[in-house]
């Protein structure tokens, strides 16, 4: 009979830790909890982690944010090991033929899913580039807003929501247009349209979208979809020389809206980093979750629009419980009653 070690369980919503025992099982590990649940995690599930050599080992389970169970049991630690890692014997005797077999999956499958790691050795100076070659190919006429107290107001709100050791250096532009709508591109730009700035109740509301959008730009989430595209198209170019014609096959319209295009799960990350820097900055979240109730009722072409994410109300649903951790919270008016209708006049001079 497999023996039962002592873990602590986190939900990955809290920081509380909860008391769990746990074994191998044939499938993985079976976890008992306190009340008397019992769930299986299959070994193909989890990850395995370990900080220190001697340390506690963590299994984590699911996306941002993970369920965690860090254990420190020795023997436990081992026998998950040797589970995971070791290699049947007769395997070896194909380990040459397979090798050459998987490695065009390597580069199809692994490169991809190294992006996340990969992103963050990109220059800033770099992604500036891109998102400044973006941003002119997909708006090149735009009219831009800034009457001088309108402009005013918009410096002192991205100001209020930038971090003094921040590494980009924000440049939001307000565009003359009924879109409503806002994106952030690599490197530090972000277009907010008229149509959003006019349908915003509140201040709070457009910081909250404003934080949502820096959050996009601060965890690279543009240059991350521009590194998942060039590994799955544009390293097969380059190796079949095709180098002359990449730039230009790269930055067709299509390839340039998927930049803008992500994933729940990225959106889940900029919305968390977004809810926690409004806290942190004493901004009301709570116009943030109106503001997402209204643009849920918009619809739009372009690809960053809340409206057209079909799991909208489950963004909103998932904000609400994350701010309710948060009972202590005081808020401040990012802007006053002044400015902020200063700022909703921006592109009338
Ligand atoms: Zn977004």
């Amino acid at each position: 009979m497999a023996v039962k070690s002592k873990g602590n369980y986190f939900d990955g919503k809290s920081a509380a830790s909860h008391k769990v025992e746990i074994q191998h099982v044939t499938e993985g590990v079976l976890i008992k909890f306190a009340d008397g649940r019992m769930r299986v995690w299959c070994s193909c599930d989890f990850r395995l982690k370990q900080d220190r050599p001697k340390g506690p080992i963590r299994l984590e389970y699911g996306e941002f944010t993970p369920e965690i169970i860090e254990v420190e049991d020795l023997s436990f630690q081992r026998g998950l090991k040797e589970k995971l890692f070791k290699r049947p014997k007769y395997l070896s005797n194909w380990l040459t033929l397979l090798a050459v077999l998987i490695i065009p999956s390597i580069i199809f499958w692994f490169i991809p899913l190294a992006s996340g790691w990969l992103v963050h050795f990109v220059p800033v100076s770099v992604e500036k580039q891109l998102g400044n070659y973006v941003v002119n190919e997909l708006f090149p006429d735009r009219r831009i807003c800034q009457s001088d107290e309108g402009r005013k107001s918009l410096d002192e709100m991205v100001m209020r929501l930038t971090a003094k050791d921040s590494t980009y250096n924000f440049k939001v532009e307000v565009v003359d247009s009924d879109l409503v709508n806002a994106f952030a591109l690599p490197g530090g730009n972000i277009l907010i349209f008229r149509g959003l700035l006019e349908k915003n109740p509140s201040a709070d509301g457009l910081a909250g979208v404003l934080a949502h959008e820096m959050q996009h730009v601060a965890l690279r989430h543009g240059t991350l979809n521009i590194l998942r595209q060039i590994a799955l198209s544009g390293i097969f170019k380059l190796l079949s020389g095709e180098a002359g014609s990449f730039a230009k096959t790269y930055f067709d319209w299509v390839h340039i809206l998927s930049i803008l295009k992500y994933t729940r799960q990225l959106e889940d990350e900029a919305d968390t980093s977004a809810l926690m820097l409004l806290v942190k900055n004493k901004v009301d979240p709570s116009e943030m979750i109106k503001m997402y109730q209204i643009l849920s009722k918009h619809s739009s072409s372009l690809p960053e629009a809340v409206s057209s994410h079909p799991d909208i109300s489950s963004r909103i649903g998932r904000l609400k419980s994350l701010f309710q951790n948060e009972p202590e919270f005081e808020s401040n008016n990012v802007l006053t009653k002044k400015k902020w209708e200063s700022l909703k006049k921006i592109c009338q001079i």
